[in-house]
């Protein structure tokens, strides 16, 4: 278990796009989608920690939960692949046959599928127990990589934002732009900034789903700001929505899915538009990765 540590540096980007120059926004994108071809996005900052103290405590593997089209599990399939270290996923559901199972598969991933009740069960004390018992000393990571080890790895993304500022000619910017599920990417942010930048997380589930009371449990009460982007619930997809990530993709080449980064990039169209943003703000958005999981809907 060699090399996990050492994440590569995502891309920092200048995003021009139609929408924002009528209103002097300017706007870059971290790439995380670009850190690496199967291990993307922002799971492989939540999982560094937690493979850090897998390989501390000597854990001969990792097991965490997810569903069939889960960029989580896939990261960490891919993950164990490449850096030396056994996997087991717990999924939701009946066995299904999508493009991230088999990849899951062919990572060498063991799956074992809970059905709906099993995985409903997922917040049980007990949930783990007999996984424990299956999987002696293996260590166990909470769906999607939350918690507060999620959130601590996400502390890097700021780091490596920063240091290309002068190359982009930016002495500063003016906050984050990101899409929240668990919102434990958002609260690493908001750790990291301590203050110094908003940030601003765009909900790719509906507003009941827990996401505010975990946020503030994981970073306090202050620096960020949660805005409704889920669009009528998690994984909904309309045809305004779909138009739009055609038309970004289209001007700017910038590849977006429609779970987590397209909703979140039109849900700050929408408040560059109602003027929320002062001419000159600069932003950066958070390409938070998921590709993999697109495949599925093509
Ligand atoms: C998992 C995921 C998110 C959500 O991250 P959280 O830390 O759970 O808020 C956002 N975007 C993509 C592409 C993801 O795969």
């Amino acid at each position: 278990m060699t090399g996990f540590d050492s994440l590569p540096q995502a891309p920092l980007q200048r995003l021009e796009l139609s929408w924002l120059r009528p209103f002097g926004i300017e706007l870059a994108v971290l790439r995380l989608d670009l850190i690496d071809p199967l291990i993307s996005g922002n799971k492989w900052f939540k999982l560094l920690e937690h493979l850090r103290l897998a390989q501390a405590a000597g854990s001969p593997g990792v097991i965490s939960l997810g569903g069939a089209y889960s960029n989580h599990l896939h990261a960490l399939a891919a993950a164990g692949k490449r850096f030396g270290f056994a996997t087991a996923g717990l999924l939701r559901g009946h066995a299904q046959d999508t493009p991230t199972v088999r990849d899951l598969q062919a990572f060498g991933m063991q799956l074992h599928w809970l059905g709906y009740a099993g995985y409903r069960a997922r917040h049980q004390a007990d949930f783990w127990h007999p996984w424990q018992a299956l999987y002696p000393s293996w260590h166990c990571v909470p769906e999607g990589g939350g918690g507060p080890l999620g959130a601590k790895g996400c502390a890097l993304i700021v780091k490596q934002a920063r240091a290309q500022l002068p190359a982009l000619g930016w002495a500063d910017y003016d906050g984050w732009w990101l899409a929240a599920g668990t919102g434990t990417t958002l609260a690493g942010l908001v750790q990291a900034e301590a203050g110094v930048h908003p940030v601003f997380g765009a909900l790719a589930v509906p507003k009941d789903h827990g996401v505010k009371v975990a946020v503030e449990a994981l970073s306090g009460r202050q620096g960020y700001v949660l805005h409704d982007a889920s669009r009528g619930g998690f994984a909904k997809v309309d045809a305004q929505l779909q138009a739009f990530i055609e038309a970004c993709e289209a001007e700017a080449g910038l590849p977006l899915e429609p779970l987590y980064t397209g909703k979140a990039l039109l849900a700050l169209c929408e408040q560059v538009e109602a003027g929320v943003f002062a001419p000159g703000t600069r932003l950066i958005f958070l390409h938070s990765g998921g590709l993999q999981g697109r495949r599925g809907f093509a």
